[in-house]
């Protein structure tokens, strides 16, 4: 089976956040599920800059007001689709914004011009080349979906795979008389969205399935609480919505060959996290000693809860914990958690930036950490603290909820507690979490064994990539 996949950003090449892991990993778990995935990306600067090109595949003379050109590419394993038109993408700074974080004024074309092309695609524009389904991700890819739907491949299934709910790629209503589509696709049933346009909401009603990370945030964007505005549209859809729970990539974040860490280490060699923990210590200005070391590796934003935590990081160091931070986001935070760590110096040290090798270290070399979301659709640290013995400590919310084992006692009486769960949104649950971590810790033993026990997981693609590969097939049967 051949699909194309159409996102906004891919590990190794680009990434901002959780769906670059995803559309990284999952063509080469579908691969073993006999499932070839092709996947269009977007020609940012850093893209081209660690590609080589192959001949132009297919040409646009005037996409959005320039030229551009698809050519194939492959990296990492992964066999790429380029879009090159470098009036929409050569640009400094990130893939949706300027250096300092504002969003491009014209994402609506850029993002369209990748769907464009990601329709056409599917539609054969490639000679030689028809994809059986087409799986998008997220707003940005949306639109081909709604391109498909009143264009030349509306009869080829397609999958649309929300990371969050949370971004929609809304925009006024004057843009959608550029973005060629008929008439008609402007309606409820199609891409307009409280009077204007919307991209998410285009792919969500075009799509022949709906996937989203984790099967408990598949039944929460179904409320108003975490729907968006979406809810309705999404209940509409229930019946061709599943969640599907990430992955991780094993080999990438392995303990035991991982090049980032000062040591590796195994289940069975656990005290080998030793040097991992000084490096963290040192790096963070921590003082040295057994208490139990937490870690945050977020992006700084309202979606995490980190405002949180800073309301009880007294209360927190006060009961002998100590905190590593890395991450960059809102301004506010970013002060409060610097300010955090000039208060408790010693016990708690903030690095604000992105720095993927340091969160490798922080994985390898804390005891635990902390995801206070008051939503996460999967969310992938909780993930790498599994496999790395760095006990989760997380919000029993969408995917934190589906991935992590409570230590409630009926678990650790059994032995298979792999973390601390706690009602979202409340500073004190997360402290309560915090002392039962403490408490356990206390046990080396017991911590030990909570740490071997999240260790044997499966957090691989493995499961995950076989329920996309029966998803996919199910759609392709349907088609004929
Ligand atoms: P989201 O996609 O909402 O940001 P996820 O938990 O799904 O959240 O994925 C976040 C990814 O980004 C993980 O791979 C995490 O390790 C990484 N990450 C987040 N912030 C940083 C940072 N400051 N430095 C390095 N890696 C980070």
């Amino acid at each position: 089976m051949q699909v194309l996949a159409v996102t906004p950003e891919i590990f190794p090449l680009i990434k901002t956040g959780g769906l670059a892991d995803v559309t990284g990993a999952l063509p080469i778990a579908l691969a073993k599920q006999g499932v070839s995935t092709r996947t269009l990306i977007p020609g940012y600067p850093t893209v081209l800059k660690q590609l080589e090109k192959s001949a132009p595949l297919h040409r646009y003379p005037a996409m959005h007001g320039g030229e551009a050109t698809v050519f194939a590419a492959t990296a990492a394993g992964l066999d790429l689709l380029v879009l090159d038109a470098p009036h929409l993408f050569d640009r400094v700074g990130g893939p949706y914004g300027d250096t300092t974080g504002a969003d491009w004024p014209d994402n609506w074309r850029r993002f369209a011009a990748l769907s464009f092309a990601g329709a056409d695609i599917a539609a054969g524009a490639i000679s030689g080349y028809r994809p059986d389904l087409v799986h998008v991700h997220d707003w940005q890819a949306a639109l081909t979906l709604a391109y498909m739907r009143y264009g030349a491949a509306a009869t080829t299934p397609s999958v649309i795979t929300v990371h969050n709910l949370a971004f929609q790629g809304r925009f006024g209503a004057g843009i959608f008389a550029e973005l060629g589509l008929p008439a008609a696709a402007m309606s409820l049933d199609g891409i307009e969205y409280y009077g204007g346009v919307g991209y998410l909401k285009a792919g969500l009603q075009s799509a022949w399935a709906i996937t989203t990370v984790s099967p408990t945030y598949a039944q929460e964007i179904r409320t108003p609480e975490f729907g968006m505005g979406l809810d309705g549209l999404v209940t509409t859809r229930a019946a061709d919505l599943t969640g599907i729970v990430n992955g991780i990539d094993v080999d990438i974040w392995n303990p035991q060959s991982d090049g980032h860490l000062k040591a590796n280490f195994a289940a069975k060699t656990l005290k080998a996290r030793a040097p991992n923990r000084k490096a963290v210590e040192e790096r963070f200005g921590l003082v040295r000693d057994n208490s139990l070391l937490l870690c945050v590796i977020s992006r700084l934003t309202w979606q995490k809860g980190l405002d949180i935590l800073v309301g009880v990081l007294d209360q927190a160091v006060a009961m002998g914990a100590r905190l590593a931070v890395l991450g960059s986001g809102d301004a506010a935070l970013e002060g409060a958690l610097l300010a955090a760590a000039a208060r408790h110096s010693g016990k708690i040290g903030t690095v604000i930036g992105y720095d993927e090798g340091l969160s490798h270290l922080m994985q390898a070399g804390c005891d635990a950490i902390l995801v206070p979301s008051r939503f996460e659709p999967c969310g992938l640290t909780q993930l790498y603290g599994l496999r790395y013995g760095c006990v989760p400590i997380v919000a029993r919310t969408g995917g934190l909820a589906d991935t992590v084992i409570d230590a409630n006692e009926a678990a650790l009486a059994a032995g298979v507690a792999t973390g601390f769960q706690f009602d979202a949104e409340s500073g004190s649950a997360l402290l309560h979490a915090i002392g039962r971590a403490i408490g356990v810790h206390a046990d080396a033993p017991a911590w030990a064994a909570m740490q071997r026990q999240g260790m044997k997981a499966d957090v691989s693609w493995d499961r995950s990539a076989a329920k996309y590969a029966d998803l996919y097939r199910s759609l392709v049967a349907k088609r004929t």
